[in-house]
């Protein structure tokens, strides 16, 4: 969580011009020797409710690794557009279950004290 994408982690730690949500990000990192994918949400602004939901939203592009494909065909909070007012989706929930147990390699290089992070 980061207080805006001017503050990305992401666009700051990679050479790279992603697509941006509104509410977060979500990279894919491929390079040298390191392998993962990497999430983040921006919090200036917005309410602890607003903030799951945004949550949620990195989370499908995350556990699906799905650029902005995810949003084809979908509603609620796996659209391009996700607002304070959305809500989610019973085909929302059916997408998250799908992938939720799905073990997703996590890019460690936004932090610190990554070089002491077990991989
Ligand atoms: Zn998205």
């Amino acid at each position: 969580m980061v207080a805006n994408q001017f503050r990305s982690v992401l666009r700051s730690k990679l050479d790279t011009t992603p697509n941006v949500d509104a509410g977060g990000l979500t990279v894919w990192v491929e390079r040298n020797k390191e392998h993962g994918v990497g999430s983040e949400v921006y919090t200036a602004h917005t309410s602890p409710p607003y903030l799951a939901k945004l949550v949620f939203h990195e989370a499908l592009h995350n556990k699906l690794r799905k650029d902005n494909r995810l949003h084809d065909r979908q509603s609620g909070l796996a659209a391009a557009s996700v607002g304070e007012s959305t809500t989610a989706t019973k085909k929302n929930y059916a997408l998250m279950a799908s992938a939720i147990e799905k073990n997703v390699p996590q890019w460690l290089g936004g932090f610190p004290a990554s070089s002491g992070v077990r991989k």
